[in-house]
């Protein structure tokens, strides 16, 4: 940051001037994003969720994309932290929620059942009329309504874990379950884990790509299935990159699995396929089948 004290008297301006600029460059950025909403720029891609012992697909993840009309295809890390503070990340939020229920709908019309998570921001699951956004856009779309899972960073949990238990609660009252993302990052203890009701957690994709060469990530790992297990958790692994990982994890005792090495993101018109190609197998020979590796 530029210091003021520093410069002198007359660099006052300058400071000014940089500061009215950064202000400028930031309020820009915002206003695009929301004009890019406006305009239907943004869409959902959709990464796979398997049981790795029986080899189905259980669902899948909405991921936020964002199609810049200059710059092409946009990730989530290149926006979404310039509105994490701002109100427009409850707005994008609940576009989110719709989008994947609407698209739930389109899948179930043609016969195709998948539980599909959605991420949700710290601010948007703490404002004020998160749980009755929800409840609406859930009665809209009641075939799907009890398929819907919410992903709530272990870190915004800790926030203020006594709200958010309560909305977590409030949530299965609604017949919807949240997971604890990136579970490992947020310096979580048995405590933590005790007061927050979610029912799955989804161990960060850091200790899974390390597990392998890192034995203090593997340690971490066994720990999180253990703790898991003993208050009766679901486990996801992100991060499910090669073979060798998935063999692992299913020794380990880890049941779910979401990585590059089973599908990368997609967009929501190649799940339907994705799905009808992809072949269970409970002996797990379905690992040799993926082209991992
Ligand atoms: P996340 O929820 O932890 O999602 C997993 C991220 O890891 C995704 O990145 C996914 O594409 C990527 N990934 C999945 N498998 C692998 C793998 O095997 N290897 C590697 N290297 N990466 C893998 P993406 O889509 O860029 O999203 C990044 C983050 O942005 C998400 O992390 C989530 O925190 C946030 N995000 C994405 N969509 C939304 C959204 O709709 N709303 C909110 N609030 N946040 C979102
Ligand atoms: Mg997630
Ligand atoms: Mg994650
Ligand atoms: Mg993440």
């Amino acid at each position: 940051m530029y210091h003021a004290k520093q410069a002198g008297k007359n660099r006052f301006h300058i400071f000014d001037h940089e500061e009215d600029l950064h202000v400028r460059v930031q309020y820009d950025r915002v206003s695009r994003i929301q004009e890019g909403l406006a305009n239907g720029e943004f869409s959902l891609y959709y990464q796979p969720k398997v049981d790795l012992r029986k080899g189905s697909v259980v669902g899948a993840e909405a991921l936020i994309r964002w199609h810049h009309p200059e710059r092409g295809l946009v990730e989530p890390v290149e926006f979404l932290p310039l509105i994490e503070d701002h109100e427009l990340i409850v707005r994008i939020g609940e576009w989110v929620i719709e989008t994947a229920l609407h698209q739930m709908d389109e899948w179930h019309d043609i016969g195709l059942e998948l539980s599909v998570s959605v991420n949700v921001a710290s601010r948007q699951l703490q404002a004020s009329n998160f749980v009755q956004h929800l409840r609406a856009a859930l009665s809209n779309h009641p075939n799907v309504a009890s398929k819907v899972e919410l992903e709530i960073l272990e870190t915004s949990a800790l926030e203020d874990m006594a709200k958010v238990s309560r909305i977590i609660e409030q949530c299965r009252e609604l017949d919807v379950s949240c997971a604890l993302d990136d579970f490992g990052t947020g310096y979580s203890s048995l405590t933590y884990l005790k007061r927050l009701p979610a029912s799955t957690i989804k161990i960060d994709q850091s200790f899974i790509r390390e597990m392998v060469t890192d034995p203090n990530n593997l340690v971490i790992v066994q720990g999180v299935l253990g703790l898991a297990s003993a208050f009766q958790r679901q486990v996801v692994a992100e991060g499910v990159e090669t073979v060798e990982h998935g063999r692992m994890l299913l020794q380990l005792g880890c049941d779910y699995a979401q990585g590059y090495g089973i599908a990368k993101p997609m967009p929501a018109a190649q799940m339907p396929a994705w799905v009808a190609n992809w072949r269970p197998d409970p002996e797990w020979s379905a690992i040799k089948d993926l082209r991992w590796n």
